[in-house]
This record gives structure tokens, C-alpha cells and sequence, in this order.
């Protein structure tokens, strides 16, 4: 057996490679803009595995790859030669629909990888217009330039699962949110939606949150159908997270264990991940110590590259180097494997589909 984490092939670093250094492609390739999750970017599918690529952003100009269109075919190239055929996703069938009101679907969720639908269900966040705003976060960048909008309803969201499971075969769903001033109402938010996509759908459905201050509000979520959830740390440096996410530094390391355990308790093993990002700053061991933590209590550590988004406080860093986050995907596979841990177990959601980060491909079997 190949030992992936500690002898990765190229087509293990590639995905890792362009994550660094982002890809020029021709305008008339789909394209998000600002938003949440993979913005600025495009999704390429390499060895049947969705990947996410920064398309725009300081290190693109200078890369050394390209997408090219040949023949009906897409190649990525190196320095100008040919390195890997790979695929491109068409438009999904869906994007071409509205609702009754003229909302196109895509304002409503769009399309994450292959596979996932996502949506930032309020796209305004409290800390947005004040200090506390996260440096890397462009959740109303997509609000502003007006491809979204600011609130969509449990109904309205339903309606394009629907579509989009019976037009373009997404098998799972991601719903985030901007934080809201009432964390109880933010949560109560996220389980409508939930219940109303599940009660259309049946598909599996991902949720991510701040730690709520009342924990019985996790209970609503597992009742109104979610099956995952991700609560998100974003760093394990302390001094680091002060300075990129003032937010999520005030709550305690002791209570986001209590949050995560509670959620290993009612979602399951496996079912719930925390973002690390990697780029933001901070030392490698924090990060490595810190999924060594979660990997003990049964939670994913899904380990993403900075994308410095154009509109952002961070537009001006850069992503991590490959050869700085090439040891850290290595070290948390060992640790994923002993622990029992895989994205293949997941059921719904960012771990689930793995585009933003190139921890699945060196996960060990
Ligand atoms: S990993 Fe998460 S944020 Fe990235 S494309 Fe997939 S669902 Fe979207």
C-alpha cells in the first residue's frame, strides 16, 4: 500500500500546489466572487476529487499554473507544459431557475465541489461594521455586489435543494451563517431552514456555528434533522486568533470542548469538524497540538490554506507556502488514522466534500 501521508504523489501535492499559489484561468471560466467559503475561485476536479482553487488574489498573477482549454479537454500547466487533464463542472441546471418572487436560485445556494449545496443563511454578521470583524472573513463582499442576498427563508431554501437534487444530483448540504446579536435566535434560524430542506429533501445536512452560550440549542438542531456540524476555532494560537477572529478569541478553550463534546454526543463520532487555518500567522505546533485535541475527542480537524480574499482585511497576505503546510496535512493524517477519523465517514458538509482543503488526499487507504 501507497503510504500517502509520508510518500505523497504528485497528484497528492498538486491540489496542494494550486491551493498556494491559486491558477489563471480564461474569463469566461466560472468564477464566485467574495462570499464565504471557496470565493474568489474555481472548483477543478483532479483524480475525481473536487478541488478549490484561487483564481484571483496577490499570488495568482505570478503563478506558475494555467488552465488551459484544448481539444474539448482541460490541462492544468506548469511553467507552460502540460502537467494533468482535468475535469470542469458545467453550470448546474439549477443556476438557470428563479423563484415565484424572481430570486434566481443561485442568490439563494450554490454549488460547493461536486456535490454539496451551501448557503449562508443571513449573510449580515454583528461584527461585520466594528473592530471584532474577522480579518479573513468576506461574508457581506457577496451582499455588496449584490450576487446574494441578505436572508433566505427555510422555504425559499427548500425549494432549491429540491431543484438542485433533482437537476444536478447534489447528495449533501452546507448551511453557514453570519453571527447574529441573538445567538438563540441565529441557532433557531439554522433549524428552520434545516427542518424545511429535510422535510423536501431527505439529503444530509451540515450546519455551522458559533458555541452557543445555552447548549440546548444544539438539541433543536439534531432534532430539526441536522446529521452535522462544524463549530469552527479557526486557530489554536491564542495570540493569533486575538488578532484575526477578536470574536472567537473572548470564548474560552474549555467551553469550545464542552461545545464539541456535546456535539459528539448528539451528532456522533466523526460527525463534527472544526476549520484550522493555516496561514493566519501561527505556529505550526499550535495548529498540530490543536488537532491532536480534537482528533482525541472525535472531531475532525479540517485543516484549510488562508485564501486571502480580495475585499477582505487579509487581502494583502498571502496563502501558506506548500512546503509549510505539506508537513501539517502528513502529521494530522497520522493522527486521523490512529484516531479513527476519515472524510469518508463524514456525512454532510465541508469535511464531506473536502475542496478547500488537501487533507483527504493524504489521508492514509
Ligand atoms: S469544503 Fe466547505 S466551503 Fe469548501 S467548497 Fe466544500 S462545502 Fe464549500
Amino acid at each position: 500500500m501507497t503510504d500517502k501521508a509520508h510518500n505523497p504523489s504528485l497528484d497528492t501535492l498538486l491540489p496542494v500546489y494550486l491551493q498556494s499559489t491559486g491558477i489563471t484561468v480564461h474569463p469566461s471560466c466560472n468564477r464566485r466572487a467574495g462570499g464565504a467559503g471557496p470565493a474568489e475561485g474555481i472548483t477543478i476536479i483532479v483524480n475525481e476529487r473536487p478541488i478549490s482553487v484561487p483564481t484571483t488574489g496577490n499570488t495568482v498573477e505570478s503563478s506558475p499554473f494555467s488552465l488551459q482549454h484544448i481539444d474539448g479537454k482541460h490541462f492544468i500547466f506548469n511553467n507552460g507544459s502540460p502537467v494533468k487533464e482535468v475535469t470542469l463542472l458545467p453550470s448546474p441546471h439549477y443556476y438557470t431557475l428563479k423563484t415565484a418572487h424572481g430570486t434566481e436560485y443561485r442568490e439563494i445556494a450554490l454549488l460547493h465541489g461536486a456535490h454539496c449545496l451551501a448557503s449562508t443563511v443571513l449573510q449580515q454578521c454583528t461584527y461585520w461594521h466594528s473592530p471584532d470583524r474577522c480579518t479573513f472573513c468576506g461574508i457581506e463582499l457577496s451582499l455588496q455586489s449584490r450576487a446574494t442576498i441578505a436572508k433566505k427563508t427555510p422555504q425559499e431554501l427548500a425549494e432549491v435543494a429540491k431543484a438542485a437534487s433533482r437537476l444536478d444530483g447534489i447528495s449533501h448540504i452546507t448551511l453557514t451563517t453570519g453571527t447574529q446579536a441573538d445567538a438563540s435566535f441565529e441557532l433557531e434560524y439554522l433549524a428552520s431552514c434545516s427542518a424545511a430542506i429535510k422535510a423536501e429533501t431527505n439529503l444530509p445536512i451540515h450546519v455551522q456555528c458559533m458555541p452557543p452560550p445555552n447548549l440546548s440549542s444544539l438539541e433543536l438542531l439534531k432534532q430539526s434533522g441536522v446529521d452535522t456540524i462544524g463549530v469552527h476555532i479557526e486557530s489554536f494560537d491564542q495570540r493569533i486568533l486575538k488578532k484575526t477572529a477578536p470574536s472567537k478569541a473572548r470564548i474560552d478553550l474549555k467551553y469550545y470542548i464542552t461545545v464539541w463534546t456535546e456535539c459528539i454526543r448528539l451528532f456522533g463520532f466523526n460527525q463534527v469538524s472544526s476549520f484550522l487555518i493555516v496561514g493566519l500567522g501561527e505556529k505550526n505546533s499550535s495548529t498540530l497540538d490543536g488537532a491532536a485535541l480534537l482528533c482525541e475527542l472525535g472531531v475532525y480537524p479540517f485543516i484549510v490554506p488562508l485564501r486571502p480574499i480580495p475585499g477582505t482585511l487579509m487581502e494583502k497576505n498571502l496563502p501558506p507556502d506548500a512546503c509549510q503546510i505539506i508537513p501539517l496535512y502528513q502529521e494530522v493524517a497520522s493522527l486521523l488514522h490512529s484516531s479513527g477519523l476519515s472524510w469518508k465517514k463524514s456525512k454532510a458538509g465541508c469535511v464531506r466534500c473536502g475542496a478547500c482543503s488537501g487533507l483527504p488526499d493524504f489521508e492514509h487507504g
